[in-house]
């Protein structure tokens, strides 16, 4: 199997799919993120390909090591992710090839589902129980929300009443064992991520997600030390290498890689690592339907994983409205990745990463495109604040 053709297709609401064709005649697809920065994104991989086409498709470990190190300049998250999509779309080559899926690479199946959590959005307590409502009739155990807006290095402490208002009506509401994860979302600075962590605990939060912003890393254990919350992160940490340091930091509870970011096999690596640090695994995943596929062939396969992230609702202007059908989107078969009536996601068993995608959905896409540009959030004396 030798790699003749990579192509990309700019899909909405915000993707890229990147299909890998061979001689003899097979295809792969995988899918790539850092929607803000596409055209960088569509570049690296056509680096890739110019590096690739022409070598054997099924010698994933040393095309991966050969794109990691040959460029000199290496890392970054443009060249993580175009890195990522093309090693899913080679693993989905070589299941198909061999007739199985990808988890079977990794030492097999060691769950049959994954359970799944979705984000919600909300400004009050009112919109936020609604939307925790909503999730829960439709089977979900736990929905994760960032609780806070902009905040400065040091802010009012009438924004923190105000969290700690919405999250009091949240779990009084939801009662003790439905699971609220809060995601600061590397907004919070640090002195304000230690009156918000003591001010939060007493509800019970699953987890606190980037608690700061990654290369703050370091600073991660002194926050652990002091809070009885569970720490997350790593949606923005690339491969081994950046989750050696917060795993040596002894800080997080929680591993998020994204296998957009990492690729499949990187992201089991990072479990494997996890393990010995007695880390869980709950990989990130708001991403496409070909994302979610990839993360759930490394999730079958590694044991000390809990919750998946799933987001029925790409869109961050329609979080709030239903769209059950939205990260299933461009499948032939797209109940295949969707959750169940309880809100598990079954692992697809069937070859490569498991799906089908309606190749001729993805061209008729791609020509209509998208356009995701840059935040800019202001704290009130009109600096830019984290977002
Ligand atoms: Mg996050």
């Amino acid at each position: 199997m030798i790699i003749r053709r990579i192509e990309t297709f700019q899909i909405a609401p915000r993707w890229l799919f990147v299909r890998v064709e061979t001689t003899p005649e097979q295809v792969g697809w995988g899918e790539a993120i850092f929607p803000k920065r596409v055209r960088a994104v569509r570049g690296a991989i056509a680096d890739i390909a110019a590096n690739i086409v022409g070598s054997p498709a099924g010698a994933i470990e040393d095309l991966w090591q050969r794109v990691y190190r040959g460029g000199f300049f290496r890392r970054g998250p443009v060249l993580s992710t175009a890195l990522a999509a093309v090693e899913q779309a080679l693993w989905d080559i070589k299941g198909r090839q061999l007739g199985i899926p990808v988890y079977e690479f990794f030492g097999g199946r060691v769950r049959q589902h994954v359970a799944a959590y979705v984000g919600i959005g909300g400004e009050s307590a009112a919109e936020l129980v609604a939307g925790a409502k909503a999730r829960q009739q439709a089977g979900y155990r736990a929905v994760k929300l960032s609780p806070t807006g902009p905040l400065h290095y040091l802010d009012d402490y009438a924004r923190i009443a105000s969290v700690v208002e919405n999250l009091d009506g949240l779990r009084s509401q939801m009662g003790p064992n439905f699971g609220i994860a809060l995601d600061f979302h590397g907004r919070v600075h640090r002195a304000m991520a230690h009156i918000l962590l003591d001010a939060l605990a007493p509800y019970h939060p699953l987890w606190v997600e980037e608690p700061l912003l990654p290369e703050h890393g370091d600073l991660l254990a002194d926050l652990a030390r002091r809070t009885p919350i569970p720490l997350a992160a790593g949606e923005r940490l690339l491969d081994r290498w950046d989750f050696k340091t917060v795993f040596e930091q002894r800080a997080l509870a929680i591993a998020q890689p994204d296998v957009s970011m990492t690729g499949i096999h990187e992201l089991v690596k990072i479990a494997r690592m996890a393990e010995a640090y007695d880390v869980t695994v709950a990989p990130h995943c708001p991403n496409g339907p070909i994302s979610l596929a990839a993360t759930l062939q490394a999730a079958a396969a590694v044991p000390n994983l809990v919750w998946q992230e799933y987001n029925p609702n790409l869109s961050l202007a329609s979080r709030r409205a239903a769209d059950p059908s939205c990260q299933n989107a461009y499948l032939k078969h797209p109940g295949v990745i969707a959750p169940t009536a309880e809100g598990n996601l079954v692992i697809p068993s069937g070859a490569g990463l498991g799906i089908e995608v309606d190749e001729a959905q993805v061209r008729a896409a791609d020509e209509k495109g998208w356009e995701v540009l840059d935040m800019a959030w202001r704290n009130t004396d009109g600096s830019l604040a984290e977002w």
